[in-house]
């Protein structure tokens, strides 16, 4: 299952910082992302967005090899 944007329906989402008011979110296991294309900041299911951190490290870890080569 992939996460879209609300406004634009990109899939390009990143972990957004985490505020106090996210904590109303929280108790409904929400957390903020954020649209990398129009910066929109929504919130999506913990799952999905343990699923977009994952895949942020997972590209950082690919551009750091292709760094060293
Ligand atoms: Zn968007």
């Amino acid at each position: 299952m992939t996460v879209h944007c609300n406004l634009c329906g990109s899939t390009n989402l990143r972990p957004s910082y985490f505020q106090m008011r996210d904590l109303a979110f929280l108790a409904t296991f929400r957390l903020p992302v954020r649209c990398r294309y129009c910066r929109m900041r929504f919130h999506v299911h913990l799952l999905n967005a343990l699923r977009i951190r994952r895949g942020c490290h997972a590209r950082r870890v690919k551009a750091m090899q292709v760094g060293r080569a």
